[in-house]
């Protein structure tokens, strides 16, 4: 069963093109947002965010990118069902995770995320708003304030909620400084937030490290899960995240550090091999800005 969620006119918004709602394991769900830009239409949402149904209530994997974008995945929750959202993990720094902190927290849940990850939202908080103000636009953004984790972990944090279990681990530094794993034993699915993308490519920015990144998805490898929910596209088996996330960053980092020990220079770093990978979404508006980040990173390592 998948089905399209197309959200009624939000008081009086233009309707808002929806969450595709993936059943995943039992009690366990997708939204699959756009794999393009965030914009007006999207609020942001262009993520995939996770749903856990217990007996007694909701988890929420990621709270959207503002209040109207929580009020698009609230909605998306009711077609599975009538219980409410208790808690949000917040599973990394980007704006799409936590910025609808606010809207949730109005609602009675209640926030988790690693210390790093607060600390990076501190940090980036005010940014990301004048990225989506331009993106998304005021209307849209409408009632967002930003907000913080009520509950704050170093690197690891078991939440348990009607006799279900997740884990969820900050390993370290991938997409962004707090990016953290959300682990269900038993569905053996896990939640990665940022940490995977599948269908689009994968962005590198200065607050990513593409090594540690590294890392990172090899310890969430460790735990053999069945099914990985991405930050971005369709939920997959682990080996379609390991072609479309891991492959992409031993391939650029392999390459760029064949190239930086020829004496390349950052001018043409962008050229360094990547067309294997040419089939994912936004290839072509990221990889070279991708391949110059990870060039900064490796000529001091
Ligand atoms: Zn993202």
């Amino acid at each position: 069963m998948k089905h399209l969620v197309l959200i009624a006119a939000l008081a009086g918004a233009t309707p808002v093109v929806a969450l595709d709602v993936v059943p995943v394991a039992d009690g366990v769900y997708a939204l699959v947002g756009a794999l393009s830009q965030r914009s007006a239409e999207n609020l942001g949402n262009n993520a995939t965010f996770g749903v856990v149904v217990t007996p007694e209530g909701v988890v929420l994997i990621d709270a959207g990118a503002g209040w109207k974008a929580g009020i698009e995945i609230d909605a998306a929750i009711d077609t599975i069902t009538d219980q409410p959202v208790r808690f949000v993990i917040n599973s990394g720094g980007q704006d799409h995770r936590w910025i609808g902190n606010s809207y949730w927290q109005a609602q009675g849940a209640t926030v988790i995320a690693s210390e790093a990850a607060v600390a990076d939202h501190k940090d980036r908080g005010s940014m990301q708003m004048t990225g989506l103000n331009a993106l998304v636009g005021a209307e849209g953004l409408e009632g967002t304030t930003l907000s913080y984790a009520d509950v704050t972990f170093a690197s690891e944090y078991t939440l348990s909620l009607g006799g279900i279990e997740l884990e969820i681990t900050h390993a370290g530094q991938a997409h962004t400084p707090g990016d953290a794993f959300v682990w269900m034993p038993s569905t053996k699915v896990v939640f990665a937030g940022d940490i995977v993308y599948i269908e689009r490519i994968l962005g590198i920015g200065e607050q990513s490290h593409s090594g540690t990144w590294i890392e990172v998805f090899e310890a969430m490898v460790a735990l053999e899960p069945e099914m990985v929910i991405p930050g971005h596209g369709n939920p997959v088996p682990l080996a379609g995240a390991t072609a479309d996330t891991y492959d992409y960053l031993v391939n650029l980092r392999t390459q760029m550090g064949a190239y930086i020990d020829d004496g390349g220079d950052i001018i043409e770093s962008v050229n360094v091999e990547q067309s294997a990978f040419s089939y994912l979404q936004n290839y072509e508006g990221l990889a070279k800005r991708n391949a110059q980040q990870v060039y900064s990173e490796m000529e001091w390592e």
